[in-house]
């Protein structure tokens, strides 16, 4: 954390923060030190991997003193990458074979997803879109998702669309408001969502300027994705506050990671900090089964037993659904602790978080 401020004054912009970025295993080497399982993951990434990039602001949350540090986890290759784990697949949820166009993903009735550019700030080792992300392809050309946008004119049951990637928020603001007001052109889409990470990984990106280009397009939503506490810091409050004071509503999908966040406290913490910035905690994911990951996949019990350590003590407002995304796409579905102790006719038997058993009677 010592080369915070000096960080700060090199790289003051987002631009300056994405052209800065670290992309090498000597960047990430002079950084943080990386330990040698670190250097072989990383020289993997390098040569033919999943990228590797990480924002000097991300890099400034590590603790260059703990190896085990939860923001080093989520962003420095490691050698585990290239383990194969029962179950790994190229892409866990099946978004290939769910493509109704070229970008855009259909796997609901009412909602679909709209790839838009590969890029992102950092590039999450647990990205369930790896196959595809950061290979440098940029954001597509308007002309390009034309097809897309024909799809859904075509499809008025679509009243919900999710811009993700990549990360839209890395594109220029002129490009993200055509892209968007295409969108909003469509008479029966009627809510966008923006699924960005930026507002964790390049927070000054949410400047008065984007804020401003995007607020006359609403109801537009934010989708974002802070993992833990120690990623609450004074930049990334500025920048949520800015879209929730221009009234976007923020809701927030944690991953559950093994050696991140896999423990009631750290999520405890980090949803009561959430919620203090007006953001939702939304989802706790259960990690997809992404090809290389599974030294940072928990067991599905783990998210049930920290579900249950929650339920109850932490205020409803604070706790997330626990959701498992199926492998293969066959949907979203939550899971967690089971309260009904026993069914009879006309009666349940239901377990409090006091521990208590109660009999609830039907009418
Ligand atoms: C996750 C996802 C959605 C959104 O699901 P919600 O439960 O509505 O948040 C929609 N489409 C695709 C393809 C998804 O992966």
């Amino acid at each position: 954390m010592t080369t915070r401020g000096q960080l700060r004054v090199l790289e003051p912009g987002w631009r300056d923060q994405l052209r800065g970025a670290v992309t090498t295993v000597e960047g990430l080497d002079a950084a943080i030190a990386l330990t040698p399982e670190e250097r072989r993951g990383a020289e993997r990434a390098e040569a033919a991997g999943f990228p590797l990039q990480v924002t000097p602001y991300y890099l400034s949350l590590i603790d260059g003193d703990d190896p085990a540090c939860p923001i080093r986890r989520q962003v420095v290759p490691h050698a585990d990458e290239a383990t194969e784990t029962a179950g790994d697949l190229v892409d866990p949820l099946g978004e290939e074979a769910h493509e109704v166009a070229p970008s855009l993903v259909r796997r609901y009735p009412d909602r679909a997803l709209l790839v838009s550019t590969d890029q992102c700030a950092i590039y999450c080792r647990f990205c369930t879109r790896s196959r595809v992300v950061g290979a440098g392809a940029g954001p597509a050309p308007l002309r390009s998702l034309e097809p897309a946008f024909v799809w859904l004119e075509a499809h008025p049951e679509i009243k919900d669309v999710i811009l993700s990637g990549g990360d839209p928020f890395t594109m220029a603001t002129s490009r993200l408001v055509r892209l968007v007001s295409r969108l909003r052109a469509i008479e029966h889409v009627e809510v966008i969502r923006l699924a960005t990470r930026v507002p964790v990984s390049l927070p000054m990106r949410i400047d008065d300027e984007l804020v401003g280009a995007l607020r006359g397009l609403h109801p537009l939503w934010v989708m974002t994705h802070f993992n833990h506490p120690r990623e609450l810091s004074d930049e990334a409050a500025a920048g949520v506050a800015r879209l929730v004071d221009a009234g976007f509503p923020v809701m927030n999908q944690t991953v559950l990671l093994r050696g991140v966040n896999d423990d009631a406290s750290t999520l405890t913490a980090l949803f009561r900090g959430l919620i203090r910035w007006r953001v939702k905690p939304y989802y706790l994911l259960q990690m997809d089964p992404v090809r290389g990951t599974g030294h940072l996949r928990t067991p599905l019990s783990r998210g049930v037993e920290i579900m249950e350590a929650l339920q109850g003590r932490l205020s409803g407002i604070a706790l997330p659904k626990l959701i498992v995304d199926t492998p293969g796409g066959m949907g979203k579905v939550p899971i967690g602790p089971d309260y009904v102790v026993d069914r009879a006719p006309g009666r349940t038997r239901l377990r409090t978080h006091r521990g208590v058993e109660v009999d609830y009677l039907d009418p």
